[in-house]
């Protein structure tokens, strides 16, 4: 039988590092990823034939559960259709009204093929709209990997970032200030200083890249009053939240109205998908309306759009997410009860269908605070877990993701491997 040690050494004669998204290579948390070979509804199975309890749910996608069969049906019915036409599809304008009916703040949309170029052309739209060059960003919020967004914070007052990636030229991220989240005296004083050059502010309305953290009171509140006072537009990414936190997304959830929203992950219901939209009167800057170039040879790729659209249909049924959401407390609920039976320093929290586990005492509202738990501790329960059959993000710093189908058998199951793992944990 083919291990998964077999594979990922095979792996990494052919590809960088075993994988084609370095997360997935277990680098913070050691050992060896685990090869897919099938899902079912929240369960994946490894090439060696092991089950696992999945909480990635392929970082957000599989809301409805693995391999849902009408989603399955859908695509299987789009594909005798023909895969792609480099032409416009009906497909493509429904999935539009759809986003446009779930999510005010839009009044128009384009599609994309991931989070990385929604986020992309949004900056640039943002850019070709104001007329301004300056971004702001946030430290530990993620919105993919294009150049002027890998960067990370530099030193003095006015954070101009450092690239965080080797191959981005300093010159490329000169224009993207870097900000602590959930510090709105930061951005307040910025737009002080340079206010009238600001393009835009991109934020994570509920960031879900530097784990699980929430927006303190007023946080968002004053990123949209900053933006409108100085003409700057406002964009919620909500590649993860957007269907994730709530049928609405964090928009939904806060009543903050971004001016554009950048969307993926659960709209392609995993295939590749991704959306920026917002209001009319800015998006018809973009070609072939407007000024703003952008374009794409697969996007609104018609099994895409199918299993996006179905993906959609399923999460609107009455009561998805009142039992997706009590499903995801009930999991931190009982994570928090058997790490108190342990006595060991946890907190839990979640939205929705995603949730953050810190091995702190307390919930962290900042990217510093996240780094300060316990990363060994952290590091010894996933492989326990793993080892268990329930299998987690593979680092201390991404949140996790419940789908409709974690029902209360897996997570009963979860709790019984949760118990043995933290007991690990309390003998470091
Ligand atoms: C995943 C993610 C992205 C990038 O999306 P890709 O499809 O991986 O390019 C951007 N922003 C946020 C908030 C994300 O979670």
């Amino acid at each position: 039988m083919m291990t998964n040690q077999d594979i990922f050494q095979r792996a990494q004669q052919t590809i960088p590092g075993g994988v084609n998204s370095p997360v997935r290579a277990f680098k913070s948390v050691g050992g060896t990823p685990r090869f897919i070979t099938r899902a079912e509804g929240a369960h994946i199975w490894d090439i060696e034939g092991k089950q696992y309890i999945d909480y990635l749910g392929s970082w957000g996608p599989a809301i409805v559960g693995h391999a849902h069969p009408e989603v399955v049906k859908a695509v299987q019915d789009a594909t005798l259709n023909g895969l792609s036409f480099g032409a416009p599809t009906e497909g493509e304008v429904v999935l539009a009204e759809k986003i446009a009916e779930l999510l005010p703040s839009i009044e128009q949309v384009r599609l994309v093929s991931s989070g990385t170029e929604a986020t992309m052309s949004a900056i640039r739209l943002a850019r070709g709209f104001t007329g301004r060059k300056k971004i702001i960003k946030f430290e530990g919020c993620y919105h993919g990997h294009s150049d002027s967004l890998l960067v990370k914070a530099g030193s003095g007052l006015l954070t101009f970032g450092n690239p965080s990636s080797a191959g981005v030229p300093a010159e490329f991220v000169s224009h993207t200030i870097v900000l602590d989240y959930n510090d709105i005296d930061k951005v307040k004083k910025t737009f002080e200083e340079v206010g009238h050059d600001i393009a835009c502010i991109i934020v994570e309305p509920i960031a879900g890249n530097m784990n699980l953290v929430k927006p303190v009171v007023g946080f968002l509140e004053g990123l949209r009053e900053l933006c409108t006072a100085y003409g700057a537009l406002l964009i919620f990414d909500e590649v993860m939240t957007g269907f994730r936190a709530g049928p609405k997304g964090v928009q939904g959830l806060t009543g903050i109205k971004p001016d554009l929203t950048t969307l993926a992950k659960v709209i392609g219901g995993g295939m590749p998908v991704g959306a920026f939209g917002g209001r009319k009167e800015i998006m018809q800057h973009i070609a072939p309306m407007g000024a703003v170039y952008q374009a794409g040879t697969l996007s609104g790729n018609p099994i895409s759009v199918a299993a996006g659209l179905k993906t959609l249909e399923i999460l609107s049924r009455p009561g998805f997410y009142e039992k997706l959401t009590s499903a995801t407390e009930a999991l931190i609920t009982g994570l928090k009860e058997k790490a108190a039976k342990h006595h060991i320093a946890f907190s839990a929290d979640s939205v929705g269908g995603m949730f953050g586990i810190y091995f702190r005492s307390s919930i962290p509202t900042r990217f510093a605070e996240v780094h300060e738990s316990n990363i060994t501790a952290f590091n010894t329960f996933f492989h326990a877990m793993l080892d268990e059959g329930v299998h987690l993000a593979p680092s201390a710093f991404e949140a996790g993701f419940v789908s409709a189908c974690h029902d209360n058998e897996v997570l009963n199951k979860t709790f019984e491997a949760a118990d043995k793992a933290f007991a690990k944990v309390a003998a470091l």
